[in-house]
């Protein structure tokens, strides 16, 4: 049977402001609980909020990066519920009026097409604080340190067909945040959460689902692991004659399987109304010509001119783009090696990405400085050691800080072999060493070729240049 999965997704993200959205109290993560909450995130008596102007500004920058409408004027709201972290009874987001409305992300997939998704709209609002169940056994602690923190949520149309495209999403969404110096975008810190809506139809159908949520999913593969658990759950559940509940759910990280919480709640249950101690906030064109001022090269322009001006294909431009530091060390890497631009890309690709994730590193924290990947890449470009030695030497970059490609190479003797008569000379002695395998060659057996450039490699520890001994081999094996 064949079905479609529909996804969309909820993103709140939190903003690097300095004071929260409608205090002046800190947002500092990782405070001592309690320390960075004023009388309005307490909610005292006789308080009044007052709107940062800097997270509208961040607001009005992500929505100008994905093309879309900003409102002149936009209207915070009430959103009426009782809960322990809550201290004021109701949360301020901003409900019929978002700042944001009407955007547009294209993603990168791995296989090269293009996927457009649409941003339905982000909107502004204050964050909640925690409930602690861990410190004190059989209470519950308050901690509002988080209370107030401006979040801005994104919300996109059901464009997703596949848990990957979600996550692809996530990541370049992520990598633009970052670019905007808007969030640090970390997910594990929660200052990136994500909301996952999934629901399935037959192929071919028009009319969506019912939908299921599931609630604060916190990395991009518990987000993929969410999608295709519900997936599977939803599919076996219609198969066998049942009914998809509209409801919200978690996701058990430790199972990998979502569980129900509660039954959707609606947009009625909140009472939403205007917020009376708050004016409606007025964007002027020229504030937003100023906000579009501060807007760097994004990463999909970024992504571009890699593919326009190195050859790059989509998908390794956008990886290379996602993030600053990377796009700046692959174009030091270029300009400092001056070796061509997709062998730096396959590079950064293969070896360099390899080793970051098996430490956990980011390439603003990689070891190996761009000045010191520059001098190996040199080397491979001009011939000096050959592809395979070049990770021999990586390695030892790697492991040993400071240490330059040029060092190593002297150190271990690891200079590729391309004088001619040096490997003419040891491809002779393979030939007369082996007189079988020449016989069985001539007869016909051309895999024992391979055989021949082994024996050749290891003799000269691995250091003859390969394109030299296969164009001798070739000759003197007739
Ligand atoms: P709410 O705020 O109550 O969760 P919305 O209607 O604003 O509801 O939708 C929230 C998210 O759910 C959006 O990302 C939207 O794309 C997604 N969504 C809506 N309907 C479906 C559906 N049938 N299947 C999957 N996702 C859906
Ligand atoms: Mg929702």
């Amino acid at each position: 049977m064949s079905w479609e999965p529909v996804i969309g997704l909820e993103i709140h993200v939190q903003l690097k402001t300095e004071s929260k959205i409608f205090s002046g109290a800190a947002t500092k993560f990782g405070a001592e609980p309690n320390t960075q909450a004023c009388a309005v995130d307490l909610a005292l008596p006789g308080v009044l909020p007052v709107f940062n102007e800097t997270a509208n500004r961040m607001a009005i920058k992500f929505g100008l990066a994905i093309g879309a409408e900003i409102a002149e004027r936009s209207v915070f709201a009430r959103k009426n519920y009782f809960y322990p972290d809550l201290p004021k009874g109701y949360q301020i987001s901003q409900y019929e009026l978002p700042i944001v409305e009407k955007g547009l992300i294209n993603v990168a997939m791995p296989d090269g097409t293009t996927k457009p998704i649409r941003i339905t709209r982000a909107h502004l609002e204050e964050d909640a604080g925690k409930s602690v169940h861990d410190v004190f056994p059989g209470q519950t602690g308050v901690d509002l340190n988080r209370a107030g923190t401006p979040l801005l949520e994104v919300v996109t149309e059901p464009d997703f067909r596949s848990a990957e495209e979600a996550s692809v999403f996530l990541k370049t969404l992520r990598g633009l945040i970052r670019y905007l110096e808007i969030s640090d975008g970390n997910m594990q810190e929660g200052s990136m959460r994500c909301d996952v809506n999934v629901s399935v139809r037959r192929r071919g159908a028009e009319k969506y689902g019912t939908r299921a949520e599931v609630k604060n999913v916190n990395s991009f593969r518990f987000v993929e692991k969410a999608i295709e658990y519900e997936i599977e759950r939803q599919i076996l559940i219609i198969e066998d004659g049942g009914e998809i509940a509209q409801e919200t759910r978690l996701f058990d990280p430790s199972r990998n399987e979502t569980r129900s919480m509660r039954s959707k709640e609606e947009a009625t249950d909140y009472r939403y109304f205007p917020c009376p101690d708050l004016l409606p906030v007025e964007t002027t064109k020229e504030l937003i010509e100023e906000v579009k001022a501060t807007i760097p090269e994004l990463p999909w322009e970024k992504q571009a001119r890699f593919e326009a001006d190195y050859g790059l294909n989509t998908y390794n431009a956008s990886l290379l783009a996602q993030s600053k530091s990377s796009a700046k060390y692959f174009e030091d890497v270029i300009e400092i090696s001056k070796a061509p631009a997709k062998l730096v890309a396959n590079w950064m690709g293969d070896e360099l990405a390899a080793a970051l994730n098996k430490e956990n590193l980011s390439i603003a924290e990689c070891p190996i400085s761009a000045e010191r990947f520059a001098g190996l890449i040199a080397r491979i470009a001009d011939n000096t050691i050959s592809g395979k030695i070049a990770k021999t030497v990586f390695e030892a970059m790697w492991n040993e800080a400071n240490s330059t490609a040029d060092d190593i190479i002297e150190k271990q003797g690891l200079k590729q072999i391309t004088d001619p008569a040096q490997i003419k000379a040891v491809v002779e002695d393979i030939i007369t060493q082996n007189p079988k395998q020449v016989q069985q060659y001539k007869g016909g057996n051309e895999r024992l070729f391979g055989f021949f450039v082994g024996q050749t490699m290891k003799a000269t520890q691995g250091k003859a240049n390969p394109q030299q001994v296969n164009a001798v081999l070739k000759e003197l094996l007739g």
